[in-house]
């Protein structure tokens, strides 16, 4: 984010080599995470503060997951779900038995902008985000379509997404697009919550089918990757207990620090370059409308689908 953006002087001081923001110390702020833009830690603790008004309703009371990366673009990544220690006082976790394991799961809980900089401490990079809420796990307020061009290209991604925007529209059915900050576009669908996560993934897979049915060339449900043949691989398996997909506003480990970017459906193109929309640009973005406004407003019945 360009210099004329930083959190506000109240939310960071520094005092010699101690860094707080939000209450949290940063450690290491200087080390650089992204080698070839010269993107450090510190970068990003301040691109999260910046945006945090605008990502924090996408994560409030939401168990998450947290894609660490405590070496940036350089060394290992991983996923982490549990968090039963190593998080500052003030942010909350929730315990829930996997049902395939037996074991708890001490998640962390969004919400507060206090456990997003602390989470950014401990090496997030990307916040995952589930469909449903803490009290609400089985009753999703949300719908998630994940489109993955297997040729890599976001052109055939953004073709998957306007023929699944087609169907839903044709349904009744609103949804939001978003950019995955990868090669992939995301599609939401605010729910009214009710349906069941089981329900909600039978409607999501069937719109699958649909997709698949009516462009075979480009798209395709085949849980089997070498059938998918360069194809957009509808995920409809995102809507399950456990499942996320990465958080709007969210900053990817790829280069140039892209960034999940909410769009409107008009800006779904296939000439779209999604790293246009990075931790360097993105106070352009967020200085104009934001295409997804009216999301929670529009939470919906899914309508039953008669062929
Ligand atoms: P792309 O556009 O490149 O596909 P993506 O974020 O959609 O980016 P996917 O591999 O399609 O990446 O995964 C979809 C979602 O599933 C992710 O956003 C993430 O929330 C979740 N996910 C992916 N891999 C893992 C993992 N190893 N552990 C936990 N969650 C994961
Ligand atoms: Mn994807």
């Amino acid at each position: 984010m360009s210099s004329r953006r930083r959190p506000a002087a109240a939310s960071v001081s520094r005092a010699g080599d101690r860094l707080r923001v939000m209450g949290v110390t940063i450690s290491h702020p200087d080390k650089v995470w992204w080698p070839d833009e010269g993107i450090t830690k510190l970068d990003v603790v301040r691109f999260y503060a910046d945006v945090a008004p605008r990502l924090l309703p996408w994560m409030r009371e939401r168990p998450l997951a947290a894609e660490r990366c405590p070496d940036g673009m350089r060394g290992q990544c991983f996923f982490q779900k549990s968090f039963p220690k190593g998080l500052p006082a003030g942010v909350p976790t929730t315990p829930i038995v996997a049902a395939s394991t037996g074991r708890t799961v001490h998640y962390v809980v969004g919400g507060s902008k206090t456990t997003l900089i602390a989470l950014v401490n401990l090496g997030c990079i990307a916040v995952h985000v589930m469909n449903c809420r803490r009290r609400t796990l089985q009753r999703p307020d949300w719908l998630a379509f994940d489109l993955d061009p297997v040729s890599g290209a976001f052109a055939d991604a953004a073709r998957a997404g306007r023929l699944l925007r087609a169907i839903l529209d044709d349904l009744r059915v609103r949804s939001y697009p978003k950019t995955s900050g990868g090669r992939g576009l995301h599609v939401l669908v605010p729910l009214r919550p009710g349906p069941t996560q089981a329900e909600v993934r039978a409607f999501a897979q069937e719109v699958g089918r649909m997709m698949a049915e009516q462009a075979p060339g480009l798209v395709t449900t085949e849980m089997s990757r070498a059938k998918r043949r360069g194809r957009v691989f509808a995920d409809a398996l995102r809507n399950a207990f456990g499942q996320t997909i990465v958080a709007p506003y969210s900053v990817r480990r790829r280069p140039r620090a892209p960034v999940s970017t909410p769009l409107a459906w008009e800006e779904v193109d296939a000439k779209l370059d999604p790293a246009r929309y990075n931790l360097r640009t993105f106070d352009r973005r967020l200085a104009g409308r934001d295409p997804w406004v009216d999301f929670w407003a529009r939470r919906q019945r899914l309508p039953e689908i008669r062929r």
